[in-house]
């Protein structure tokens, strides 16, 4: 099976893992720090706090600043469930905004007309690896005075006008799944320029519990005190010795997806029953995925099984998160969000990693053009 993406690991990967296994530390050692200070290092933010997954991380962004019951965020319902779903865990109303068709990105110029005095937030999401216009979501949230939390799940390496996504908004939130563009199996990670908001992340990352050093000295070094409600999601030293080593080479990953990218375009440019994904000027994508349409949406499901049957682990992102019964439930089906919605119709991710060989995209290639000519 060629899957749609997969996590590419060296012997350097192996051997950063295995050294940490002989270590000390398997959890709460210097790799976590380390990782951290690498990751907001390579994407220019002051800050990085590493946890368990990209859901987390997104929970405890939004938990960091203070959005809570009542409270509403914009993002779009072409994502994963997690971006939204974290809001509704905090009792916060995700209000879906349409797409641009171009990028599958959202409409910056929609988002104004659905800012009511509830909404505290807009949540970006840079889709498939292409950064969102950030000038002008910035531009909104100022004149209303709302946070930006990117979810930059798809776009580590990413850049939008000379400037690597992670510290361009409030807080800018990553993943580490095997299929996103570096792996630590589970992982993800918030970036920020905020110190405040930094420390109040480590707080929340364990059970919000702190160490206050004049309290502890006062009372006795067993002492410490919760101060918000929090989970356990610490990362393991493990974990962030693979990203530490991942991250080395994601420059490398990124030159190889771009190469695929191209090939992609140059093999399908006159292939007018698909739609390619868009490449704006100023960006740098990251190729997390190579989203194409089907033109005509009544063949994609023909064309998706062809592949399928054939070994081609094609994916379709995403279901719209509107569609979701558990959101339809909620009251969410009523709205419309035509981008979304035809988008969606005709969507189809095609392989796209590190190690796809020539002669496996050479097949995805062929493959395609039969199932469309089906
Ligand atoms: C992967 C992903 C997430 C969730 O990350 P996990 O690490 O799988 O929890 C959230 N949002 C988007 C857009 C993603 O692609």
């Amino acid at each position: 099976m060629i899957p749609y993406s997969r996590q590419s690991i060296n012997e350097d990967d192996i051997a950063a893992v295995t050294a940490v296994l002989r270590g000390d530390w398997l959890t709460q050692g210097p790799a976590i720090s380390a990782f951290e200070k690498a990751l907001a290092e390579y994407s220019g933010a002051k800050f990085a706090v590493a946890v368990p997954n990209g859901t987390a991380a997104l929970y405890i962004a939004y938990q960091a600043l203070g959005l809570k019951e009542g409270d509403e965020l914009i993002t779009t319902p072409n994502t994963f469930v997690a971006t939204s779903n974290m809001a509704l865990a905090l009792g916060v109303k995700p209000v879906f905004c349409d797409i641009r068709s171009d990028t599958r990105n959202i409409d910056e110029t929609k988002i104004e007309a659905l800012i009511t005095k509830k909404t505290k937030a807009i949540v970006p999401v840079h889709f498939a690896g292409h950064p969102c216009a950030m000038d002008a979501i910035q531009a909104v949230a100022k004149k209303h005075n709302l946070f930006v939390i990117e979810d930059a799940c798809h776009a580590i390496g990413a850049e939008y006008r000379g400037k690597k996504i992670g510290s361009l908004s409030d807080m800018s939130v990553f993943s580490f799944h095997p299929v996103k563009p570096i792996t630590t199996a589970e992982g993800g990670a918030i970036l920020t320029n905020n110190e405040d908001w930094y420390k109040k992340m480590l707080i929340l990352r364990t059970h919000g519990i702190t160490k206050d050093p004049k309290k502890t000295e006062a009372i006795g070094k067993w002492y410490y005190e919760m101060v918000e409600l929090g989970f356990n999601n610490r990362i393991t030293d493990i974990q962030c010795a693979l990203g530490l080593s991942q991250l080395k080479r994601l420059d490398g990953f990124q030159a190889k997806r771009e190469a695929v990218a191209n090939r992609y375009f140059e093999a399908l440019r006159g292939e007018s029953r698909v739609i390619l994904p868009v490449r704006l000027p100023d960006i740098k994508h990251s190729w997390h995925l190579f989203a194409i349409q089907v033109k005509d949406s009544s063949k994609r499901k023909a064309v998706f099984d062809y592949l399928q049957k054939n070994g081609i682990g094609v994916q379709v992102h995403y279901i719209p998160v509107h569609f979701q019964p558990y959101y339809q439930k909620l009251g969410y089906g009523k709205e419309k969000y035509p981008n979304t919605e035809a988008y969606y119709a005709g969507a189809l991710s095609l392989p796209i990693y590190p190690d796809l060989t020539r002669a496996d995209q050479d097949f995805v290639i062929q493959k395609l053009v039969e199932a469309l000519d089906l």
